[in-house]
């Protein structure tokens, strides 16, 4: 009898004739993940499976399990031959002296001679006859036993089922870039991108020395936590200084901040078809702040050409950004009280209804704009986070 740990994923996205790559990714991204463990990763029809590991690192396999997605849940479950008796006892080994549980059976191997109902009624009712203080309660027992015989003559008996991560392999959906800013919103946004399957590089416009070599740290750190899910990132920060000054002196006050944003995602979108990424994503949430509102994201979506923009905060409240960004770790990291390059030279009262015709009226007045791109193009730093 082996203890192991059973992984369980989505079905859907492995319907279909994209299942061999959908499972490629998922089995490649869950070796990368337990690689660092001493232990053995197995499949088998419809499960995998990790075997032959230390028990001091269980709990730490099942959480790193936890961050990968398109493992929709797993158990920690003992594996035994495909036989009545033997599940009986592993069962009762299982059980408290007294109280109530229920057994409810899973059958993918169509050739065991009893049906998943017969086999709970059976094996049940062994237990019951080893134990007279237990009893059967279907409703609201104090333990439920599951019971899931596999092809190829092995069940899984486990108590437990822990939820996963769930979505699609990262990776099976392309790759974008990220926006990456210190805040909240933006790792959290990555991290949901990532959930339906996309790899991500990111992009951190960053404006020494106004903003720290320390506000720099802070997002290498919040890339960090979310290669955790989304895998190796690598992150293109770009000076962004130059441009800033020369808006700051050229343009009107009030406008600072969608020009600021306008040069963002012209260089966002060079850098992305450059390096591949097919869509950008940003953590931008309708009204959130002067520079959301809808004319202002229509006014700094304007200048994106060729790619779609994906802004998955965009019809959440922020408590419910803060709900996930605390789930995921990177909360703590993105409320350091480091200044982010949006809050230099900002105005008191930025516009909430720009044009695009005003803003363009104001980027007239800096003349070559597009020396400034090339100029923060040329001098790119690319940090690499590698899980
Ligand atoms: P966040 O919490 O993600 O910083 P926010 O609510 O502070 O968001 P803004 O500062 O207005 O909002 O930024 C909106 C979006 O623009 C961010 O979510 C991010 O995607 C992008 N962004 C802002 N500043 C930067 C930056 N310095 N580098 C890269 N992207 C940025
Ligand atoms: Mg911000």
């Amino acid at each position: 009898m082996d203890k192991v740990i059973v992984i369980r994923y989505g079905e859907i996205f492995l319907k279909g004739k994209n299942r061999g790559f959908f499972e490629k990714l998922l089995i490649n991204n869950i070796e990368k993940k337990v690689k660092k463990y001493d232990c053995k990763f197995s499949r088998s029809r419809g499960r995998y499976e990790i075997s032959e590991y230390k028990l001091s690192q269980e709990s730490d396999i099942v959480r790193d399990l936890q961050t990968v997605f398109g493992i929709k849940s797993v158990s920690i479950a003992q594996k035994i031959k495909s036989d009545i008796d033997i599940m009986t006892d592993v069962i009762l080994s299982k059980m408290p002296k007294t109280g109530s549980f229920r057994i409810n059976t899973h059958r993918a191997d169509k050739t065991f001679p009893f049906t998943s109902p017969q086999i709970s009624a059976i094996v049940g009712e062994k237990v019951l006859e080893n134990n007279s203080s237990l009893t059967v309660d279907l409703h609201n027992p104090d333990i439920e036993v599951q019971i899931d015989v596999r092809e190829g003559g092995h069940t899984y008996v486990f108590t437990d089922i822990v939820e996963c991560a769930g979505g699609m392999p990262v990776g099976s959906a392309g790759k974008g870039l990220l926006l990456l800013s210190g805040g909240i919103d933006s790792p959290v946004s990555g991290y949901m991108m990532a959930k339906r399957g996309l790899s991500l590089d990111a992009i951190h416009f960053f404006s020494y020395p106004y903003t720290s070599l320390q506000a720099k740290e802070k997002v290498i750190e919040l890339a960090k936590i979310i290669s955790e899910f989304c895998g190796s990132i690598n992150l293109v920060v770009v000076p962004f200084t130059k441009i800033q000054e020369t808006i700051h002196e050229k343009c009107s006050p009030d406008f600072m901040i969608t020009i600021v944003r306008r040069f963002m995602m012209r260089i966002a979108e060079r850098v992305a078809i450059f390096r591949d990424c097919g869509c950008l994503v940003n953590g931008e949430s309708l009204g959130q702040v002067a520079s959301q509102t809808l004319q202002s994201i229509t006014v700094t979506n304007d200048v994106i050409k060729k790619l779609p923009v994906f802004r998955p905060a965009i019809g959440m409240d922020k408590q419910e950004i803060i709900d996930i960004s605390r789930k995921i770790g990177t909360y703590d990291t993105s409320v350091l009280p480091y200044e982010d390059c949006c809050t230099v030279f900002m105005p008191d009262s930025p516009v909430t209804k720009p044009t695009i015709q005003r803003a363009e009226i104001e980027e007239a007045k800096i003349g070559d704009i597009e020396a400034l791109i090339e100029d923060a193009l040329d001098n790119l730093e690319i940090v690499k986070i590698e899980i």
